[in-house]
Protein backbone atom coordinates (compact mmCIF):
# COMPACT_ATOMS: atom_id res chain seq x y z
CA UNK A 1 0.00 0.00 0.00
CA UNK A 2 1.31 3.64 -0.75
CA UNK A 3 2.89 5.40 2.29
CA UNK A 4 0.16 7.20 3.98
CA UNK A 5 1.37 10.60 5.85
CA UNK A 6 0.46 9.30 9.31
CA UNK A 7 2.87 6.03 8.58
CA UNK A 8 5.52 8.16 10.00
CA UNK A 9 3.66 8.99 13.46
CA UNK A 10 3.21 5.00 12.97
CA UNK A 11 6.89 4.37 12.77
CA UNK A 12 7.93 7.00 15.05
CA UNK A 13 5.35 5.07 17.97
CA UNK A 14 7.41 1.99 17.54
CA UNK A 15 10.81 3.83 17.62
CA UNK A 16 9.68 5.19 20.99
CA UNK A 17 8.58 1.67 22.09
CA UNK A 18 11.79 -0.01 21.61
CA UNK A 19 13.81 2.78 23.40
CA UNK A 20 11.08 2.47 26.46
CA UNK A 21 12.24 -1.10 26.86
CA UNK A 22 8.71 -2.15 25.79
CA UNK A 23 8.79 -4.05 22.33
CA UNK A 24 7.34 -7.04 22.13
CA UNK A 25 9.88 -9.62 20.24
CA UNK A 26 7.87 -12.51 18.10
CA UNK A 27 9.66 -16.05 18.58
CA UNK A 28 9.72 -18.61 16.61
CA UNK A 29 9.59 -22.16 18.83
CA UNK A 30 10.96 -25.54 16.77
CA UNK A 31 9.00 -28.30 17.98
CA UNK A 32 6.67 -29.11 20.70
CA UNK A 33 5.45 -27.11 23.81
CA UNK A 34 6.56 -28.17 26.82
CA UNK A 35 9.35 -27.92 29.89
CA UNK A 36 12.42 -28.56 26.91
CA UNK A 37 12.00 -26.39 24.26
CA UNK A 38 13.92 -24.79 21.36
CA UNK A 39 13.00 -21.06 20.57
CA UNK A 40 14.95 -19.47 17.98
CA UNK A 41 17.61 -22.42 17.26
CA UNK A 42 18.22 -22.25 21.15
CA UNK A 43 17.59 -25.19 24.07
CA UNK A 44 16.23 -23.70 27.21
CA UNK A 45 13.56 -25.26 29.96
CA UNK A 46 10.84 -23.23 29.59
CA UNK A 47 9.38 -21.28 32.59
CA UNK A 48 6.68 -19.84 30.54
CA UNK A 49 4.55 -21.84 29.54
CA UNK A 50 0.68 -22.06 31.18
CA UNK A 51 0.47 -25.93 30.67
CA UNK A 52 0.73 -26.35 34.32
CA UNK A 53 -0.27 -29.93 34.80
CA UNK A 54 1.40 -30.65 31.81
CA UNK A 55 -1.13 -32.16 29.60
CA UNK A 56 -0.78 -30.59 25.95
CA UNK A 57 1.01 -33.38 25.07
CA UNK A 58 -0.59 -35.79 27.15
CA UNK A 59 -0.76 -39.33 24.93
CA UNK A 60 -4.11 -39.70 26.00
CA UNK A 61 -5.66 -36.00 25.00
CA UNK A 62 -3.27 -36.23 22.11
CA UNK A 63 -5.13 -39.63 21.14
CA UNK A 64 -8.25 -38.28 21.65
CA UNK A 65 -7.75 -35.34 19.09
CA UNK A 66 -6.19 -37.75 16.35
CA UNK A 67 -9.70 -39.86 16.81
CA UNK A 68 -11.92 -37.19 16.63
CA UNK A 69 -10.19 -35.60 13.80
CA UNK A 70 -10.36 -38.83 11.80
CA UNK A 71 -14.04 -39.17 12.36
CA UNK A 72 -15.10 -35.70 12.11
CA UNK A 73 -12.55 -33.65 9.69
CA UNK A 74 -10.93 -30.82 11.35
CA UNK A 75 -12.69 -27.49 10.59
CA UNK A 76 -15.90 -27.01 12.35
CA UNK A 77 -17.53 -25.54 9.41
CA UNK A 78 -20.12 -22.96 11.07
CA UNK A 79 -20.71 -21.06 14.02
CA UNK A 80 -22.15 -22.79 16.90
CA UNK A 81 -25.59 -21.80 16.00
CA UNK A 82 -25.68 -22.72 12.57
CA UNK A 83 -24.28 -26.64 12.51
CA UNK A 84 -20.81 -26.08 13.75
CA UNK A 85 -22.01 -27.21 17.41
CA UNK A 86 -21.46 -31.25 17.32
CA UNK A 87 -21.23 -33.97 19.77
CA UNK A 88 -18.27 -33.72 21.31
CA UNK A 89 -18.63 -30.07 21.82
CA UNK A 90 -22.29 -30.66 23.42
CA UNK A 91 -20.51 -33.93 25.58
CA UNK A 92 -17.66 -31.50 26.94
CA UNK A 93 -20.72 -28.99 27.76
CA UNK A 94 -22.60 -31.46 29.43
CA UNK A 95 -18.78 -32.62 31.36
CA UNK A 96 -18.05 -29.37 32.39
CA UNK A 97 -21.79 -28.82 33.77
CA UNK A 98 -21.55 -31.58 36.45
CA UNK A 99 -17.54 -30.86 36.80
CA UNK A 100 -18.48 -27.17 37.97
CA UNK A 101 -21.83 -28.11 39.62
CA UNK A 102 -23.62 -25.43 37.50
CA UNK A 103 -26.64 -25.89 35.24
CA UNK A 104 -25.38 -25.24 32.39
CA UNK A 105 -22.15 -24.53 30.33
CA UNK A 106 -21.99 -22.82 26.77
CA UNK A 107 -17.99 -22.81 25.05
CA UNK A 108 -16.04 -20.78 23.32
CA UNK A 109 -12.71 -21.45 20.95
CA UNK A 110 -10.53 -19.06 23.05
CA UNK A 111 -10.59 -17.01 26.73
CA UNK A 112 -10.66 -13.82 25.02
CA UNK A 113 -13.73 -14.33 23.22
CA UNK A 114 -15.53 -16.54 26.52
CA UNK A 115 -14.68 -12.71 28.55
CA UNK A 116 -16.31 -10.63 25.55
CA UNK A 117 -19.39 -12.50 25.74
CA UNK A 118 -20.05 -13.07 29.31
CA UNK A 119 -19.78 -9.26 29.91
CA UNK A 120 -21.17 -8.05 26.49
CA UNK A 121 -23.90 -10.64 26.68
CA UNK A 122 -25.25 -9.88 30.23
CA UNK A 123 -24.53 -5.47 29.93
CA UNK A 124 -25.64 -2.84 27.92
CA UNK A 125 -25.26 1.28 27.90
CA UNK A 126 -26.44 2.70 31.42
CA UNK A 127 -25.35 -0.65 33.42
CA UNK A 128 -22.42 -1.10 35.63
CA UNK A 129 -19.51 -3.30 35.48
CA UNK A 130 -17.42 -3.25 38.54
CA UNK A 131 -14.10 -4.50 38.02
CA UNK A 132 -10.52 -5.24 39.95
CA UNK A 133 -7.93 -3.36 38.36
CA UNK A 134 -5.77 -6.47 38.07
CA UNK A 135 -7.99 -7.99 35.65
CA UNK A 136 -7.38 -9.81 32.47
CA UNK A 137 -7.25 -7.44 29.75
CA UNK A 138 -9.90 -9.53 27.44
CA UNK A 139 -12.54 -8.53 30.84
CA UNK A 140 -11.97 -4.82 30.18
CA UNK A 141 -12.25 -5.41 26.49
CA UNK A 142 -15.82 -7.28 27.39
CA UNK A 143 -16.69 -3.97 29.59
CA UNK A 144 -15.96 -1.84 26.62
CA UNK A 145 -17.66 -3.97 24.22
CA UNK A 146 -20.78 -3.95 26.14
CA UNK A 147 -20.97 -0.17 26.28
CA UNK A 148 -21.80 0.02 29.92
CA UNK A 149 -20.23 1.73 32.62
CA UNK A 150 -16.89 0.59 33.79
CA UNK A 151 -15.64 1.18 37.11
CA UNK A 152 -12.52 -0.56 38.82
CA UNK A 153 -11.22 -1.24 42.58
CA UNK A 154 -8.24 -1.53 43.83
CA UNK A 155 -6.30 -4.55 43.75
CA UNK A 156 -8.45 -7.49 45.73
CA UNK A 157 -9.28 -4.72 47.87
CA UNK A 158 -12.53 -4.99 49.62
CA UNK A 159 -13.09 -1.46 50.96
CA UNK A 160 -12.80 -0.01 47.59
CA UNK A 161 -15.25 -2.27 45.90
CA UNK A 162 -17.61 -1.63 49.02
CA UNK A 163 -17.08 2.50 47.49
CA UNK A 164 -17.84 1.47 43.99
CA UNK A 165 -21.33 -0.33 45.02
CA UNK A 166 -22.12 2.86 47.21
CA UNK A 167 -21.82 5.14 44.66
CA UNK A 168 -23.39 2.91 41.55
CA UNK A 169 -25.92 2.38 44.39
CA UNK A 170 -29.21 3.84 41.85
CA UNK A 171 -28.38 1.93 39.08
CA UNK A 172 -30.34 -1.33 38.75
CA UNK A 173 -27.61 -3.78 36.87
CA UNK A 174 -24.56 -4.10 38.38
CA UNK A 175 -21.97 -6.78 37.69
CA UNK A 176 -18.77 -7.57 39.41
CA UNK A 177 -16.13 -9.13 37.49
CA UNK A 178 -12.85 -10.56 38.95
CA UNK A 179 -10.15 -12.75 37.91
CA UNK A 180 -10.14 -15.82 40.60
CA UNK A 181 -6.29 -16.50 40.30
CA UNK A 182 -4.70 -13.48 38.93
CA UNK A 183 -2.70 -13.87 35.79
CA UNK A 184 0.45 -11.92 36.20
CA UNK A 185 0.88 -12.00 40.41
CA UNK A 186 -0.46 -15.20 41.10
CA UNK A 187 -2.75 -14.39 44.15
CA UNK A 188 -6.53 -15.50 44.50
CA UNK A 189 -9.78 -13.35 44.44
CA UNK A 190 -10.87 -12.38 48.12
CA UNK A 191 -14.28 -14.59 46.89
CA UNK A 192 -16.01 -15.04 50.36
CA UNK A 193 -15.91 -11.47 51.12
CA UNK A 194 -16.43 -10.11 47.31
CA UNK A 195 -19.77 -12.79 47.28
CA UNK A 196 -21.06 -10.97 50.64
CA UNK A 197 -20.71 -7.44 48.75
CA UNK A 198 -22.38 -9.01 45.55
CA UNK A 199 -25.62 -10.16 47.84
CA UNK A 200 -25.64 -7.09 49.94
CA UNK A 201 -25.93 -4.94 47.02
CA UNK A 202 -27.74 -6.93 44.76
CA UNK A 203 -24.49 -7.23 42.17
CA UNK A 204 -23.84 -10.60 39.90
CA UNK A 205 -20.85 -11.89 39.82
CA UNK A 206 -17.97 -13.09 36.85
CA UNK A 207 -14.54 -15.03 38.12
CA UNK A 208 -12.68 -15.66 35.36
CA UNK A 209 -10.59 -18.62 36.63
CA UNK A 210 -8.15 -19.14 33.93
CA UNK A 211 -5.58 -19.57 36.07
CA UNK A 212 -7.20 -21.69 39.33
CA UNK A 213 -9.15 -24.41 37.23
CA UNK A 214 -6.91 -27.74 37.27
CA UNK A 215 -4.53 -26.38 39.92
CA UNK A 216 -6.38 -25.80 43.32
CA UNK A 217 -9.50 -26.71 45.14
CA UNK A 218 -10.05 -30.71 45.60
CA UNK A 219 -9.92 -32.46 42.03
CA UNK A 220 -8.83 -29.25 40.23
CA UNK A 221 -12.01 -27.52 40.06
CA UNK A 222 -10.93 -23.96 41.09
CA UNK A 223 -11.11 -21.09 43.29
CA UNK A 224 -15.14 -21.36 43.70
CA UNK A 225 -14.96 -24.88 45.21
CA UNK A 226 -11.53 -23.89 47.47
CA UNK A 227 -14.24 -21.49 49.12
CA UNK A 228 -17.76 -23.30 48.81
CA UNK A 229 -17.73 -23.75 52.23
CA UNK A 230 -17.48 -19.85 52.57
CA UNK A 231 -20.22 -19.42 50.09
CA UNK A 232 -23.49 -19.77 49.63
CA UNK A 233 -24.23 -19.66 45.97
CA UNK A 234 -21.59 -19.58 43.05
CA UNK A 235 -21.00 -16.86 40.60
CA UNK A 236 -21.18 -17.25 36.71
CA UNK A 237 -17.33 -18.98 36.49
CA UNK A 238 -15.14 -18.38 33.05
CA UNK A 239 -12.68 -21.27 32.17
CA UNK A 240 -10.20 -21.86 29.58
CA UNK A 241 -8.40 -24.69 27.96
CA UNK A 242 -5.41 -23.26 27.08
CA UNK A 243 -4.02 -23.63 30.42
CA UNK A 244 -4.21 -26.59 32.62
CA UNK A 245 -6.04 -28.12 30.33
CA UNK A 246 -3.55 -28.30 27.81
CA UNK A 247 -5.81 -27.80 24.69
CA UNK A 248 -7.18 -24.30 23.69
CA UNK A 249 -10.86 -22.61 24.48
CA UNK A 250 -12.90 -21.56 26.89
CA UNK A 251 -16.41 -22.28 28.67
CA UNK A 252 -19.13 -20.26 30.56
CA UNK A 253 -20.53 -22.08 33.44
CA UNK A 254 -23.95 -20.44 34.92
CA UNK A 255 -27.73 -20.95 35.28
CA UNK A 256 -29.30 -21.65 32.39
CA UNK A 257 -30.99 -18.22 32.36
CA UNK A 258 -27.74 -16.70 32.24
CA UNK A 259 -26.47 -18.85 29.44
CA UNK A 260 -29.78 -18.83 27.44
CA UNK A 261 -29.39 -14.60 27.45
CA UNK A 262 -25.44 -15.18 26.19
CA UNK A 263 -26.66 -17.83 23.57
CA UNK A 264 -29.20 -14.69 22.08
CA UNK A 265 -26.94 -12.13 22.55
CA UNK A 266 -23.55 -12.55 22.37
CA UNK A 267 -21.40 -11.04 19.92
CA UNK A 268 -18.31 -13.22 20.43
CA UNK A 269 -20.35 -16.40 20.61
CA UNK A 270 -22.74 -15.81 17.34
CA UNK A 271 -20.66 -14.22 14.78
CA UNK A 272 -17.81 -16.80 14.95
CA UNK A 273 -16.73 -20.66 13.72
CA UNK A 274 -17.16 -22.86 16.53
CA UNK A 275 -13.65 -24.42 17.51
CA UNK A 276 -12.90 -27.62 15.85
CA UNK A 277 -14.95 -30.47 17.65
CA UNK A 278 -11.48 -32.25 18.00
CA UNK A 279 -9.96 -29.29 20.11
CA UNK A 280 -13.27 -30.27 22.68
CA UNK A 281 -12.61 -34.44 22.54
CA UNK A 282 -9.02 -33.42 23.41
CA UNK A 283 -10.78 -31.31 26.30
CA UNK A 284 -13.03 -33.77 27.35
CA UNK A 285 -9.97 -35.98 27.81
CA UNK A 286 -7.70 -33.65 29.36
CA UNK A 287 -10.53 -32.91 31.56
CA UNK A 288 -11.11 -36.91 32.45
CA UNK A 289 -7.48 -36.96 33.38
CA UNK A 290 -7.44 -33.62 35.65
CA UNK A 291 -10.65 -35.29 37.66
CA UNK A 292 -9.15 -38.73 38.15
CA UNK A 293 -5.71 -38.00 38.72
CA UNK A 294 -4.47 -36.18 41.43
CA UNK A 295 -1.05 -36.95 41.26
CA UNK A 296 -0.65 -33.89 38.51
CA UNK A 297 -2.06 -31.31 40.93
CA UNK A 298 0.71 -32.70 43.66
CA UNK A 299 3.43 -32.84 41.56
CA UNK A 300 2.92 -29.20 40.92
CA UNK A 301 2.16 -27.93 44.50
CA UNK A 302 5.49 -29.67 45.26
CA UNK A 303 7.36 -28.03 42.84
CA UNK A 304 5.31 -24.65 43.82
CA UNK A 305 7.00 -25.07 47.79
CA UNK A 306 10.22 -26.23 46.48
CA UNK A 307 10.62 -22.80 44.49
CA UNK A 308 9.39 -20.71 47.36
CA UNK A 309 10.91 -22.08 49.62
CA UNK A 310 14.49 -21.78 47.36
CA UNK A 311 13.50 -18.06 46.13
CA UNK A 312 12.90 -16.68 49.81
CA UNK A 313 16.52 -18.49 50.59
CA UNK A 314 18.22 -16.63 48.02
CA UNK A 315 16.27 -12.60 49.13
CA UNK A 316 14.17 -12.42 45.89
CA UNK A 317 11.11 -10.46 45.55
CA UNK A 318 8.67 -13.56 45.07
CA UNK A 319 4.61 -12.89 45.40
CA UNK A 320 1.99 -13.61 47.80
CA UNK A 321 0.74 -16.58 45.46
CA UNK A 322 0.33 -20.45 46.19
CA UNK A 323 -0.69 -21.03 42.94
CA UNK A 324 1.68 -22.23 39.84
CA UNK A 325 2.30 -18.70 38.53
CA UNK A 326 5.06 -17.17 40.43
CA UNK A 327 6.44 -13.84 39.71
CA UNK A 328 9.71 -11.99 40.95
CA UNK A 329 9.27 -8.74 40.97
CA UNK A 330 11.71 -6.32 39.50
CA UNK A 331 10.68 -2.57 38.90
CA UNK A 332 11.88 -1.05 36.00
CA UNK A 333 11.22 -2.57 32.56
CA UNK A 334 14.77 -2.52 30.62
CA UNK A 335 16.11 -4.45 34.00
CA UNK A 336 13.97 -6.99 33.76
CA UNK A 337 14.27 -6.97 29.81
CA UNK A 338 18.39 -7.48 30.85
CA UNK A 339 17.76 -10.07 33.52
CA UNK A 340 15.38 -12.45 31.61
CA UNK A 341 18.02 -12.00 28.63
CA UNK A 342 20.77 -13.29 31.36
CA UNK A 343 18.80 -16.16 32.43
CA UNK A 344 18.08 -17.21 28.62
CA UNK A 345 22.00 -17.69 28.38
CA UNK A 346 21.51 -19.83 31.33
CA UNK A 347 19.48 -21.79 28.88
CA UNK A 348 15.92 -20.60 31.56
CA UNK A 349 13.23 -19.11 29.54
CA UNK A 350 11.05 -16.48 31.36
CA UNK A 351 8.13 -14.39 30.82
CA UNK A 352 9.26 -10.74 31.33
CA UNK A 353 6.07 -8.71 32.09
CA UNK A 354 6.56 -5.20 31.45
CA UNK A 355 3.03 -2.67 31.24
CA UNK A 356 0.87 -2.49 29.81
CA UNK A 357 0.31 -5.33 31.16
CA UNK A 358 0.99 -5.18 34.48
CA UNK A 359 1.18 -1.19 36.13
CA UNK A 360 4.20 0.85 35.75
CA UNK A 361 7.98 0.31 37.72
CA UNK A 362 6.11 -3.30 38.45
CA UNK A 363 7.78 -5.15 35.49
CA UNK A 364 8.62 -8.71 36.79
CA UNK A 365 10.22 -12.04 35.58
CA UNK A 366 6.30 -14.17 34.98
CA UNK A 367 7.38 -17.82 36.46
CA UNK A 368 5.09 -20.19 35.74
CA UNK A 369 5.64 -24.13 37.18
CA UNK A 370 4.41 -27.08 35.58
CA UNK A 371 3.54 -31.00 37.10
CA UNK A 372 5.78 -31.56 33.78
CA UNK A 373 9.31 -29.96 35.44
CA UNK A 374 11.35 -32.24 37.76
CA UNK A 375 12.93 -31.28 40.82
CA UNK A 376 16.00 -30.83 39.21
CA UNK A 377 15.46 -28.85 36.82
CA UNK A 378 13.56 -26.60 39.38
CA UNK A 379 17.12 -26.23 41.30
CA UNK A 380 18.72 -24.96 38.26
CA UNK A 381 16.14 -22.23 37.84
CA UNK A 382 16.82 -21.36 41.65
CA UNK A 383 20.61 -21.46 40.95
CA UNK A 384 20.17 -19.36 37.53
CA UNK A 385 18.09 -16.77 39.30
CA UNK A 386 21.33 -16.90 41.56
CA UNK A 387 23.82 -16.26 39.48
CA UNK A 388 22.41 -14.15 37.13
CA UNK A 389 21.76 -11.68 40.74
CA UNK A 390 18.15 -10.96 40.54
CA UNK A 391 16.75 -9.34 43.70
N1 LIG B 1 -8.39 -14.81 31.27
C1 LIG B 1 -7.19 -14.82 31.87
C2 LIG B 1 -7.11 -14.55 33.33
C3 LIG B 1 -6.04 -15.10 31.11
O1 LIG B 1 -4.84 -15.09 31.68
C4 LIG B 1 -6.17 -15.35 29.72
C5 LIG B 1 -5.01 -15.71 28.82
N2 LIG B 1 -3.78 -15.42 29.15
C6 LIG B 1 -7.44 -15.30 29.16
C7 LIG B 1 -8.53 -15.05 29.96
C8 LIG B 1 -7.63 -15.53 27.70
O2 LIG B 1 -7.66 -16.87 27.40
P1 LIG B 1 -7.27 -17.41 25.96
O3 LIG B 1 -5.78 -17.44 25.92
O4 LIG B 1 -7.91 -18.74 25.86
O5 LIG B 1 -7.82 -16.42 24.97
Amino acid sequence: MAQLPWHKSLQQALVQRQTDGLYRYPRLRQGPQGVNVKVDGQAFISFCSNDYLGLANHPEVVKAFQKAADQEGVGSGAAHLLTGHSQYHHELEMALAAFTGQQKVMTFATGYMANLAVIDGLMNRGDVVIQDKLNHASLLDGSRLSQATLYRYAHNDMASLHQRLHQTANIERKLIVSDGVFSMDGDMVALPELMALAKQHHAGVVIDDAHGLGVVGDAGKGTLQYFADQIAEKPILVGTFGKAFGTAGAFIAADELIIETLTQHARSYIYTTAPPPAIAAATLAALQINQHDDAYRQRLQARIEQFRQGASQLGLKIMASQTAIQPILIGDDKQALKLGQQLEEHGILTGVIRPPTVPKNTARLRITLSAAHTEVQVNQLLSALEQCHVH
